[in-house]
């Protein structure tokens, strides 16, 4: 079972979330018949935004990454209820390991952003970008947190691909200063994390998110564990706002080349057909 979990160490200066997310990317890789560096990107990326939605309470944050890479776009959304959903542009590229590792970083590229909209339920969302230090993800995202949120944050991802593609382990933390942390205790607690064997390597030994996280602080008090879950949360009421959005004149195309057509979504690959007769009526809707 994919989860998250929240804790703080008894002395309050510092915050901590870990998650094991492989059953999420092994579904979604199934799902968008991902490529071993494919998995690996939309993995972390997958871990990544539960880390960072970890702390929400309402709403959902969304993280983009566009790096120039073969991979192209990679989106993905996680909310307050542990539901995670991604997609990566280009699902099937391929790229050699290199020194037994998957180049997730050459995959992805490092010649763009790393963007974070967090939609809390108000009237505004909140959006705010960092460029790409390495595109390996959780570099990316530490620095995203340690500059654009002024948070400052040590970001672990990992996925394990095995020869046949599956996955074999996935996951991650985050352990975030509070400003109350002084500069020897943040030294000690980084030179922890440095010591630290590979994330994939502890996933795949087995260790529990909870198990990680007292590698690195001593006096853990485990505030939450959250299930986690790939839901997707497209429907037809949706698809239909989207064509809408199309504009008049695309759907007036459409209804001129004289065939139903199909919709599929990016994120879980849901089919949707679309009559002649529901693209009437939604240009009907739009002169309203
Ligand atoms: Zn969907």
């Amino acid at each position: 079972m994919a989860y998250l979990v929240k804790a703080v160490p008894q002395s309050k200066k510092f915050r901590a979330f870990a998650v094991e997310c492989k059953d999420i990317v092994e579904t979604v890789r199934k799902i968008q018949k991902l490529s071993p560096v494919a998995s690996a990107a939309l993995g972390r990326a997958l871990a990544g935004v539960a880390l960072i939605s970890g702390d929400l309470k309402i709403g959902k944050v969304l993280l983009q990454i566009n790096g120039g890479g073969p991979l192209g776009e990679i989106l993905v959304e996680g909310d307050c209820e542990g539901n995670l959903r991604g997609t990566v542009r280009n699902p099937q590229v391929y790229l050699k390991p290199e020194n037994k590792k998957l180049p997730v970083g050459k995959a992805v590229g490092k010649k763009g952003y790393i963007s974070v909209v967090k939609d809390l339920g108000l009237k505004e969302v909140y959006q705010s970008s960092t460029q790409l230090v390495s595109g390996e993800i959780a570099e990316d995202l530490a620095y995203y947190l340690t500059v654009s949120e002024q948070i400052p944050s040590a970001v672990s991802l990992g996925v394990l691909v095995d020869t046949d593609g599956s996955i074999l382990a996935a996951g991650g933390f985050l352990i975030q200063k509070l400003p109350e942390a002084k500069e020897e205790e943040v030294q000690r607690i980084e030179k922890k994390i440095q010591k630290l064997p590979y994330i994939t390597q502890l996933l795949f030994k087995g260790y529990t998110p909870e198990k990680i996280l007292e590698e690195i602080f001593e006096d853990l008090e485990i505030l939450e564990k959250r299930p986690l879950a790939y839901k997707c949360t497209c429907n037809m009421e949706r698809v239909k706002n989207m064509l809408i959005a199309l504009g008049k004149t695309e759907l007036e195309d459409i209804l001129r080349k004289g065939k139903p057509i199909e919709v599929i979504c990016h994120f879980c690959r849901q089919k949707y057909l679309i009559s002649l007769e529901t693209i009437d009526e939604l240009l009907k809707k739009q002169k309203i």
